[in-house]
Protein backbone atom coordinates (compact mmCIF):
# COMPACT_ATOMS: atom_id res chain seq x y z
CA UNK A 1 0.00 0.00 0.00
CA UNK A 2 1.22 3.12 -1.04
CA UNK A 3 1.55 6.53 1.91
CA UNK A 4 -1.56 9.04 1.82
CA UNK A 5 -1.48 11.72 4.21
CA UNK A 6 -2.61 11.02 7.76
CA UNK A 7 -5.45 12.26 8.71
CA UNK A 8 -3.40 15.17 10.92
CA UNK A 9 -1.59 16.02 7.53
CA UNK A 10 -4.61 16.69 5.71
CA UNK A 11 -6.37 18.96 8.82
CA UNK A 12 -2.92 20.69 8.91
CA UNK A 13 -2.91 21.21 4.87
CA UNK A 14 -6.02 22.68 5.31
CA UNK A 15 -5.39 24.59 8.33
CA UNK A 16 -2.49 25.84 6.71
CA UNK A 17 -4.41 27.00 2.87
CA UNK A 18 -6.63 29.58 5.27
CA UNK A 19 -3.64 31.26 6.96
CA UNK A 20 -3.50 34.64 7.22
CA UNK A 21 0.10 34.37 5.60
CA UNK A 22 -1.50 32.34 2.56
CA UNK A 23 -4.23 35.24 2.57
CA UNK A 24 -1.78 37.84 1.71
CA UNK A 25 0.62 36.00 -0.23
CA UNK A 26 -2.65 35.07 -2.88
CA UNK A 27 -3.05 38.73 -2.82
CA UNK A 28 0.30 39.73 -3.80
CA UNK A 29 0.23 36.93 -6.35
CA UNK A 30 -2.94 38.60 -8.10
CA UNK A 31 -1.40 42.20 -8.75
CA UNK A 32 1.92 40.45 -8.91
CA UNK A 33 0.76 38.17 -11.85
CA UNK A 34 -1.58 40.89 -13.46
CA UNK A 35 1.03 43.84 -13.12
CA UNK A 36 3.59 41.31 -15.23
CA UNK A 37 1.45 40.41 -17.64
CA UNK A 38 0.14 43.98 -18.48
CA UNK A 39 4.41 45.28 -18.74
CA UNK A 40 4.69 42.55 -20.94
CA UNK A 41 1.71 42.98 -23.29
CA UNK A 42 2.97 46.84 -23.45
CA UNK A 43 6.18 45.78 -24.41
CA UNK A 44 4.86 43.51 -27.83
CA UNK A 45 4.93 40.31 -25.79
CA UNK A 46 2.68 37.89 -26.83
CA UNK A 47 1.48 35.13 -23.94
CA UNK A 48 1.93 31.48 -25.13
CA UNK A 49 -0.03 28.72 -23.36
CA UNK A 50 2.23 26.59 -21.15
CA UNK A 51 3.47 22.93 -21.90
CA UNK A 52 3.06 20.82 -19.05
CA UNK A 53 4.68 16.96 -20.57
CA UNK A 54 6.77 16.48 -23.64
CA UNK A 55 9.70 14.58 -24.69
CA UNK A 56 12.00 17.13 -24.15
CA UNK A 57 12.42 19.00 -20.72
CA UNK A 58 15.59 21.15 -19.40
CA UNK A 59 18.05 19.10 -18.26
CA UNK A 60 19.14 20.95 -15.24
CA UNK A 61 22.50 21.16 -13.66
CA UNK A 62 21.42 19.47 -10.36
CA UNK A 63 19.89 16.38 -9.55
CA UNK A 64 15.97 15.72 -9.26
CA UNK A 65 13.94 12.44 -9.65
CA UNK A 66 12.53 12.40 -13.19
CA UNK A 67 8.59 12.02 -13.12
CA UNK A 68 8.28 9.73 -16.59
CA UNK A 69 5.75 8.45 -18.07
CA UNK A 70 4.72 6.46 -21.16
CA UNK A 71 1.41 7.02 -23.19
CA UNK A 72 0.94 5.66 -26.60
CA UNK A 73 4.19 3.79 -26.34
CA UNK A 74 5.90 7.20 -26.15
CA UNK A 75 7.82 8.26 -23.19
CA UNK A 76 7.19 11.86 -21.25
CA UNK A 77 8.75 13.89 -18.58
CA UNK A 78 7.05 16.68 -16.59
CA UNK A 79 8.32 20.14 -17.63
CA UNK A 80 10.93 21.52 -15.54
CA UNK A 81 11.55 24.86 -17.79
CA UNK A 82 10.36 25.35 -21.33
CA UNK A 83 13.77 26.43 -22.15
CA UNK A 84 13.71 24.22 -25.38
CA UNK A 85 10.09 24.83 -26.58
CA UNK A 86 10.83 28.82 -26.40
CA UNK A 87 13.73 28.37 -28.28
CA UNK A 88 11.57 27.36 -30.74
CA UNK A 89 8.73 29.32 -30.44
CA UNK A 90 10.71 32.79 -30.75
CA UNK A 91 11.87 32.14 -34.58
CA UNK A 92 8.36 33.01 -35.30
CA UNK A 93 7.03 35.06 -31.96
CA UNK A 94 9.77 37.52 -31.30
CA UNK A 95 8.46 38.41 -27.91
CA UNK A 96 7.00 35.39 -25.83
CA UNK A 97 6.05 35.07 -22.32
CA UNK A 98 4.39 32.30 -19.94
CA UNK A 99 3.38 31.45 -16.91
CA UNK A 100 5.04 27.69 -16.92
CA UNK A 101 3.89 25.38 -14.22
CA UNK A 102 7.52 23.50 -13.69
CA UNK A 103 7.45 19.98 -11.87
CA UNK A 104 11.07 19.41 -10.14
CA UNK A 105 11.19 16.60 -7.54
CA UNK A 106 14.23 18.24 -5.70
CA UNK A 107 16.23 16.06 -2.75
CA UNK A 108 14.63 16.01 0.48
CA UNK A 109 17.77 18.07 2.22
CA UNK A 110 16.38 21.41 -0.43
CA UNK A 111 13.00 21.77 2.38
CA UNK A 112 16.09 23.20 4.32
CA UNK A 113 16.23 26.31 1.98
CA UNK A 114 13.03 27.69 2.77
CA UNK A 115 12.78 28.65 -1.18
CA UNK A 116 12.62 24.92 -2.52
CA UNK A 117 9.37 23.47 -3.46
CA UNK A 118 8.87 21.06 -5.66
CA UNK A 119 5.57 22.52 -8.15
CA UNK A 120 6.38 26.24 -8.77
CA UNK A 121 5.32 28.42 -11.59
CA UNK A 122 7.70 30.34 -14.19
CA UNK A 123 7.11 33.54 -15.72
CA UNK A 124 9.36 32.38 -18.50
CA UNK A 125 10.35 34.81 -20.97
CA UNK A 126 12.26 34.98 -24.45
CA UNK A 127 13.24 37.64 -26.65
CA UNK A 128 14.56 37.26 -30.45
CA UNK A 129 18.07 38.85 -31.37
CA UNK A 130 18.39 40.39 -27.78
CA UNK A 131 21.38 40.59 -25.45
CA UNK A 132 21.69 39.79 -22.24
CA UNK A 133 21.56 43.50 -21.05
CA UNK A 134 17.99 44.20 -22.83
CA UNK A 135 16.27 41.36 -21.04
CA UNK A 136 17.85 42.27 -17.64
CA UNK A 137 15.99 45.70 -18.63
CA UNK A 138 13.18 44.01 -18.75
CA UNK A 139 13.64 41.91 -15.79
CA UNK A 140 14.21 45.16 -13.63
CA UNK A 141 11.07 46.96 -14.56
CA UNK A 142 8.61 43.93 -14.19
CA UNK A 143 10.27 43.68 -10.45
CA UNK A 144 9.93 47.25 -9.69
CA UNK A 145 6.48 47.61 -11.22
CA UNK A 146 5.85 44.46 -9.26
CA UNK A 147 6.58 46.25 -5.97
CA UNK A 148 4.63 49.73 -6.96
CA UNK A 149 1.70 47.76 -7.65
CA UNK A 150 1.53 46.09 -4.73
CA UNK A 151 2.51 49.12 -2.39
CA UNK A 152 -0.70 50.98 -4.00
CA UNK A 153 -2.88 47.90 -3.64
CA UNK A 154 -1.98 46.49 -0.54
CA UNK A 155 0.28 49.05 1.44
CA UNK A 156 -0.26 46.84 5.00
CA UNK A 157 1.57 43.98 3.53
CA UNK A 158 4.61 45.76 2.65
CA UNK A 159 4.40 47.94 6.65
CA UNK A 160 7.48 45.85 7.27
CA UNK A 161 9.76 45.70 4.36
CA UNK A 162 11.41 48.63 4.27
CA UNK A 163 13.45 47.66 1.55
CA UNK A 164 10.86 46.34 -0.80
CA UNK A 165 9.54 49.63 -0.65
CA UNK A 166 12.58 51.66 -1.21
CA UNK A 167 13.35 49.49 -4.34
CA UNK A 168 15.79 51.56 -6.70
CA UNK A 169 14.29 53.16 -10.26
CA UNK A 170 18.14 53.21 -11.25
CA UNK A 171 19.72 49.54 -12.07
CA UNK A 172 20.44 46.99 -9.95
CA UNK A 173 23.69 46.83 -8.99
CA UNK A 174 26.02 43.92 -10.97
CA UNK A 175 28.62 41.67 -9.42
CA UNK A 176 31.14 39.09 -11.70
CA UNK A 177 30.45 35.77 -10.48
CA UNK A 178 34.31 35.05 -9.94
CA UNK A 179 34.90 38.30 -8.09
CA UNK A 180 32.51 37.21 -5.42
CA UNK A 181 33.60 33.85 -5.54
CA UNK A 182 37.30 34.88 -5.24
CA UNK A 183 36.02 36.98 -2.20
CA UNK A 184 33.73 35.28 0.10
CA UNK A 185 34.16 31.63 -1.20
CA UNK A 186 32.32 28.73 -2.10
CA UNK A 187 28.91 30.41 -0.51
CA UNK A 188 29.44 33.34 -1.87
CA UNK A 189 25.81 33.69 -2.80
CA UNK A 190 24.05 33.49 0.22
CA UNK A 191 26.89 35.49 2.09
CA UNK A 192 26.41 38.25 -0.47
CA UNK A 193 22.66 38.02 -0.51
CA UNK A 194 22.80 38.60 3.11
CA UNK A 195 24.96 41.41 3.06
CA UNK A 196 22.36 43.46 -0.03
CA UNK A 197 19.66 45.87 1.05
CA UNK A 198 18.62 45.58 -2.48
CA UNK A 199 18.07 43.29 -5.36
CA UNK A 200 21.49 42.34 -7.45
CA UNK A 201 22.99 40.61 -10.55
CA UNK A 202 25.33 37.88 -10.76
CA UNK A 203 26.65 37.61 -14.32
CA UNK A 204 29.34 36.00 -16.70
CA UNK A 205 28.84 32.34 -14.90
CA UNK A 206 31.32 29.91 -15.42
CA UNK A 207 30.16 27.27 -18.39
CA UNK A 208 30.81 23.88 -16.01
CA UNK A 209 28.07 25.81 -13.90
CA UNK A 210 25.27 26.06 -16.03
CA UNK A 211 23.16 24.18 -18.41
CA UNK A 212 24.28 23.66 -22.34
CA UNK A 213 21.91 25.86 -23.78
CA UNK A 214 23.53 28.93 -22.73
CA UNK A 215 25.85 30.94 -25.13
CA UNK A 216 29.57 31.34 -24.64
CA UNK A 217 31.39 34.96 -24.16
CA UNK A 218 33.21 34.70 -27.67
CA UNK A 219 35.62 37.13 -26.37
CA UNK A 220 35.86 35.05 -22.85
CA UNK A 221 35.68 31.20 -23.83
CA UNK A 222 34.63 29.31 -20.56
CA UNK A 223 32.39 32.03 -19.40
CA UNK A 224 28.89 32.75 -20.20
CA UNK A 225 26.29 35.96 -21.35
CA UNK A 226 24.10 34.98 -18.79
CA UNK A 227 23.35 35.88 -15.29
CA UNK A 228 21.24 35.11 -11.77
CA UNK A 229 18.79 38.21 -10.32
CA UNK A 230 19.61 37.88 -6.72
CA UNK A 231 17.49 38.87 -3.93
CA UNK A 232 18.69 40.56 -1.01
CA UNK A 233 18.03 40.10 3.21
CA UNK A 234 19.24 36.32 2.38
CA UNK A 235 16.54 35.18 0.34
CA UNK A 236 18.75 34.03 -2.94
CA UNK A 237 18.32 33.55 -6.37
CA UNK A 238 15.51 34.33 -7.65
CA UNK A 239 15.77 34.44 -11.84
CA UNK A 240 18.04 32.74 -13.72
CA UNK A 241 18.72 33.20 -17.66
CA UNK A 242 20.88 34.86 -20.67
CA UNK A 243 21.90 34.87 -24.37
CA UNK A 244 20.96 31.10 -25.86
CA UNK A 245 23.35 28.96 -28.00
CA UNK A 246 21.34 28.36 -31.73
CA UNK A 247 23.94 27.02 -33.60
CA UNK A 248 23.68 23.28 -34.13
CA UNK A 249 27.63 22.68 -33.93
CA UNK A 250 27.82 24.32 -30.88
CA UNK A 251 24.55 23.04 -29.41
CA UNK A 252 26.12 19.60 -29.88
CA UNK A 253 29.85 20.75 -28.70
CA UNK A 254 28.21 21.81 -25.36
CA UNK A 255 26.03 18.49 -24.72
CA UNK A 256 29.28 16.33 -25.48
CA UNK A 257 30.95 18.96 -23.09
CA UNK A 258 28.91 17.96 -20.35
CA UNK A 259 29.12 14.46 -20.66
CA UNK A 260 25.59 14.16 -21.70
CA UNK A 261 24.36 11.73 -24.48
CA UNK A 262 23.68 13.58 -27.69
CA UNK A 263 20.59 11.01 -27.80
CA UNK A 264 18.95 12.43 -24.87
CA UNK A 265 18.71 15.85 -26.70
CA UNK A 266 18.05 14.17 -30.34
CA UNK A 267 14.65 15.96 -30.94
CA UNK A 268 16.48 19.77 -29.90
CA UNK A 269 19.17 18.91 -31.79
CA UNK A 270 17.31 18.33 -34.82
CA UNK A 271 15.06 21.04 -34.63
CA UNK A 272 18.58 23.32 -34.30
CA UNK A 273 19.39 21.87 -37.50
CA UNK A 274 16.48 23.29 -39.16
CA UNK A 275 17.59 26.54 -37.64
CA UNK A 276 17.20 28.36 -34.53
CA UNK A 277 17.65 32.08 -33.60
CA UNK A 278 19.36 34.51 -31.25
CA UNK A 279 17.73 35.34 -28.84
CA UNK A 280 17.87 35.56 -24.66
CA UNK A 281 15.23 35.10 -21.72
CA UNK A 282 14.91 34.52 -18.50
CA UNK A 283 13.03 32.43 -16.04
CA UNK A 284 11.37 34.93 -12.66
CA UNK A 285 10.31 31.74 -10.07
CA UNK A 286 6.84 33.86 -9.18
CA UNK A 287 6.72 32.09 -5.33
CA UNK A 288 10.42 32.87 -4.54
CA UNK A 289 9.58 36.55 -5.78
CA UNK A 290 6.29 36.64 -3.35
CA UNK A 291 7.99 34.98 -0.88
CA UNK A 292 10.53 37.91 -1.18
CA UNK A 293 8.28 40.74 -0.93
CA UNK A 294 6.27 39.70 1.68
CA UNK A 295 9.00 38.59 3.95
CA UNK A 296 8.18 35.41 5.04
CA UNK A 297 10.40 32.75 6.14
CA UNK A 298 9.60 29.94 4.44
CA UNK A 299 8.48 29.31 0.58
CA UNK A 300 5.50 27.42 1.48
CA UNK A 301 3.50 29.95 3.40
CA UNK A 302 3.34 31.84 -0.35
CA UNK A 303 0.86 28.81 -2.05
CA UNK A 304 -2.46 26.87 -0.46
CA UNK A 305 -1.00 23.55 -1.53
CA UNK A 306 2.68 23.90 -1.18
CA UNK A 307 4.73 20.79 -2.43
CA UNK A 308 7.59 21.02 0.08
CA UNK A 309 10.56 18.84 -0.86
CA UNK A 310 10.52 14.58 0.73
CA UNK A 311 7.15 15.44 2.28
CA UNK A 312 4.09 14.32 1.66
CA UNK A 313 1.54 17.09 -0.05
CA UNK A 314 -1.71 17.54 -0.71
P1 LIG B 1 16.40 28.02 -13.07
O1 LIG B 1 16.50 28.45 -14.52
O2 LIG B 1 16.58 26.58 -12.88
O3 LIG B 1 17.31 28.85 -12.20
O4 LIG B 1 14.91 28.39 -12.61
C1 LIG B 1 14.40 29.67 -12.83
C2 LIG B 1 13.80 30.26 -11.58
O5 LIG B 1 12.74 29.41 -11.11
C3 LIG B 1 14.74 30.37 -10.40
O6 LIG B 1 15.55 31.50 -10.45
C4 LIG B 1 13.75 30.41 -9.24
O7 LIG B 1 13.17 31.68 -9.07
C5 LIG B 1 12.66 29.46 -9.70
N1 LIG B 1 12.90 28.11 -9.13
C6 LIG B 1 13.78 27.17 -9.57
N2 LIG B 1 13.69 26.05 -8.83
C7 LIG B 1 12.75 26.28 -7.89
C8 LIG B 1 12.18 25.50 -6.83
N3 LIG B 1 12.56 24.23 -6.60
N4 LIG B 1 11.21 26.06 -6.06
C9 LIG B 1 10.78 27.31 -6.30
N5 LIG B 1 11.27 28.09 -7.29
C10 LIG B 1 12.23 27.60 -8.08
MG1 LIG C 1 19.01 29.29 -11.52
Amino acid sequence: MEKQLEVSELSNSIRHLSSDKVKSALLVNTVVRGKMSSVLRSLKFIEVPPVIYSQITDPLNHPVDDPRFTYGGVEYSLTKSMIFHKQLLVKNFPRIFTFSPNVRLETAEKAKTGRHLTEFTQLDLEVRDATREDVMKIAESLIRESVLEVKLFYPEILEKRKNVIDIPSAHFRKYRYSDLRDKYGKDFEMETSSREKQPFWIVDIPLTEREFYDREDENEPGILKDMDLIYPEGYGEGISGGEREYLPERILERIKAKGQAPSQFRIFTEASSMGLVPSAGFGIGIERFIRYICGYERIEDVHPFPKIPGESSL
